[in-house]
Formats: structure tokens, C-alpha cells, sequence
């Protein structure tokens, strides 16, 4: 069976479609990265190659009220950003349920780029 890979645009984690699995996405539909949770949408799904996606977003959970938002790359472009003692730079976002002050780093692992909360 025909396997489509694609990259995550947030973590570079690939991601394998099967052609099970692209018959039962449409255009609109949402997946989700298995290793940072990013949301993609299907913005093609035609035949071989013809497959493309539109960052979403990355469903975070608040560390204050544990409940999950969505983490835009609109909502980090206007984030301010602070260095942490130990030199990285994070974003800091406030969580639309409770208002906590949520600090967010990128981190660079060998598992690839990952969202993590503090
Ligand atoms: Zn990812
Ligand atoms: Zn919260």
C-alpha cells in the first residue's frame, strides 16, 4: 500500500498517510501531530503527491487550570518573548480560560522541535 509522508511544519516529525487513511480525509478535515500536537488542515487531498496542509495551530494545556487551547502562530507573532535563566527564549502567552501568564519554549530535541508549557 502507498504510503504518503509528510512533515510536520511545527516539529519536522514525519507523519505517515496511508491511502486508508487519505480516503477517509477531506479538504477541512484536522489532523494532528502525534509528537506536538499541532493541528494541520487539509487544504488538498488529490491522487499521489497531491496532498497539502495548513498549520493550524498547537493544542497546548495550560499548567494553572489544565484545560487546552490552541497555540497560533498569529497569537506567537504578537506573543512577547522573555529569556529563561538557562538562555532559551520563550513566548508568553496568556491561556484564554483562566488568564495565566503561560510561558512556551521551543525546545530542540532528538526527537525533533516540541512545544513545552511551563
Ligand atoms: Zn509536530
Ligand atoms: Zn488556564
Amino acid at each position: 500500500m502507498a504510503t504518503l509522508e509528510i512533515e510536520c511544519p511545527v516539529c519536522a516529525e514525519v507523519l505517515e498517510l496511508t491511502d486508508q487513511d487519505r480516503a477517509e480525509l477531506q479538504p477541512g478535515d484536522v489532523i494532528v501531530c502525534d509528537s506536538c500536537n499541532a493541528e494541520m488542515e487539509i487544504t488538498r487531498n488529490g491522487g499521489g503527491e497531491d496532498f497539502e496542509l495548513e498549520l493550524l495551530g498547537i493544542l497546548t494545556t495550560c499548567p494553572n487550570c489544565a484545560e487546552e487551547f490552541e497555540v497560533t502562530e498569529e497569537l506567537l507573532a504578537t506573543a512577547p518573548t522573555l529569556h529563561a535563566s538557562d538562555g532559551s527564549e520563550v513566548s508568553v502567552v496568556n491561556c484564554p480560560h483562566c488568564r495565566a501568564s503561560i510561558e512556551l519554549e521551543f525546545e530542540d530535541g532528538p526527537e525533533g522541535r516540541s512545544l513545552s508549557s511551563q
